[in-house]
């Protein structure tokens, strides 16, 4: 048993550093694990949750067995084992110690009673639909889902929670799936979701009928308090000061708070200084725009669940189009499905063009952007478009063809071979350009800004 336990001593440095994660997330999914049994071939661990079975099993068995055979020597594969009370999820911790004894019908009652004080504030109809079952995960949001699970499954495991990143990336999903998830594993928790908008009308609305003690008391009885897009919140003196105390109150009555804006908390300008100073404080993390993968994994996805059949080849033209924003990709899906029922012709490349060119007016054809790229830099050197696809090699030329090249696949994510194509060589040479540009990014001192700059003047 001590044995076995060693092992995991040392597994567990060696999973933690692989996936990068702070102790704290780490702890989410590992701390509980046990490394019950060791044979040949298999390693048996044994959770007491459902919910991190099914996590560990799709998502950090590859982890594990690698770190495994590290220690030991050879391959296991591992193999998780739920053991406790046969239900569907753990029951949450409960939030507050005072209310342990209370009954669950008790509680049930106290929430229904909250949920007619606050009629739609848990934001039912809109939020419907979204789980964390349907969120894609990928490098770019993973770390703000691993939270948002964990806040979800225990509140207050991370408090306050709040999550930054572009529009369309997915943070209303994500706090929609904690919504969700909490009415059905515990449903006696109090829960308001708010859109900030909403949360600032109401209060005006309050002052202006006298009604602010109604408006004070529903939120300070949340159990979870949820609220999207607070970035709207700057520069409205009156509802920063009652949020503060409404933050203030809940923070310290050990409630969940979770928060999501379009920036982080030193970007959201102007705001009081002891607001800054709580979300500055909160735990944050951030949704990145999806790579390559991850957006192809969502069309995939996506376009599985409305039962539309799509050419790999138009999947990963929409992959390339469609870089910064997931809400667009699920918006070009949906007028494909539009279109295969009212016309019988399958979808061709030319339909789907047209298709993102509404839904995605920002967003620039490879052909166009290769052209725009050629141009910038050719310019900036001194030199014509057609230099940069030529067989000379003068220094000057050569060096601005790799930045050419470089940016090229930086920012049409077209695979190596076309732009192998594009630049009249092969793709090995590609890729040996690709690598001078990112030795000369990491050993030079300016060649960093240099790229950024000629990048923002291409995208300008
Ligand atoms: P945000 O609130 O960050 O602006 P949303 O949460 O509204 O973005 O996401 C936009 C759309 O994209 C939603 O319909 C959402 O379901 C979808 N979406 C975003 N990220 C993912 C993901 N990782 N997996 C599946 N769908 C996603
Ligand atoms: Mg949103």
């Amino acid at each position: 048993m001590d044995e076995l336990k060693n092992i995991m001593d040392a597994v567990n440095p060696i999973i933690k550093k692989r996936l990068n994660y702070t102790d704290s997330v780490f702890d989410v999914w590992f701390s509980e694990l046990i490394l019950a049994e060791l044979t040949e071939d298999k390693a048996i661990f044994t959770t007491r949750s459902k919910l991190k079975q099914k996590i560990l099993t799709t998502k950090y068995a590859t982890v594990v067995r690698e770190a495994l055979s590290e220690v030991i020597g050879f391959e296991v594969e591992p193999q998780f084992r739920f053991v406790g009370e046969d239900q569907e999820f753990p029951p949450p911790v409960p939030l507050f110690e005072k209310t342990d004894d209370e009954s669950r019908e008790k509680k049930d009652e106290r929430a229904a009673e909250f949920k007619r004080l606050i009629s739609s504030d848990s934001g039912s109809s809109v939020l419907d639909g979204y789980t964390f079952d349907n969120f894609v995960r990928g490098d770019s949001n993973e770390f703000a889902l691993s939270l948002c699970l964990a806040v979800a499954h225990e509140p207050t495991a991370y408090n306050p929670l709040f999550i930054y990143g572009d529009s369309g990336l997915g943070k209303t999903h994500l706090l929609a799936a904690i919504v969700n998830y909490i009415k059905k594993n515990s449903p006696h928790l109090r829960i308001v979701y708010k859109k900030s908008e909403d949360f600032i009308n109401e209060l005006i609305h309050a002052i202006s009928t006298g009604s602010t003690a109604s408006f004070k008391e529903k939120y300070r009885r949340a159990d979870v308090l949820l609220i999207d897009d607070i970035q709207f919140i700057a520069g409205k003196e009156s509802t920063q000061e009652e949020f503060f105390h409404t933050f203030s109150a809940l923070y310290e009555a050990n409630k969940q708070i979770i928060l999501t804006s379009d920036r982080p908390p030193r970007e959201i300008q102007p705001l009081e200084d002891r607001l800054r100073t709580r979300f500055e404080g909160a735990c944050i993390a951030d949704v990145q725009p999806p790579s390559l993968e991850l957006r192809l994994a969502i069309i995939r996805k996506k376009s599985a669940d409305m039962g539309l059949v799509i050419e790999d080849e138009l999947v990963n033209y929409m992959a390339e189009r469609l870089q910064n924003n997931i809400r667009q990709i699920e918006g070009v899906l949906k007028r494909i499905g539009a279109l295969s029922t009212m016309s019988s012709g399958g979808l061709t490349k030319e339909k789907l063009e047209e298709i993102i060119s509404i839904i995605a007016p920002d967003s620039i054809p490879p052909d166009v952007m290769v052209e725009k790229i050629l141009s910038v830099v050719a310019k900036k050197n001194g030199l014509r478009p057609e230099d940069l696809k030529s067989k000379k090699r003068q220094d000057n030329i050569a060096k601005a063809r790799h930045t050419a090249i470089y940016i090229v696949r930086h920012l049409t994510s077209l695979p190596l071979q076309t732009i192998g194509q594009i630049f009249n060589r092969d793709h090995s040479t590609v890729m040996s350009s690709i690598d001078k540009v990112e030795i000369n990014i990491k050993t030079k001192k300016n060649a960093q800004a240099e790229i950024l700059a000629l990048i923002k003047e291409i995208k300008g």
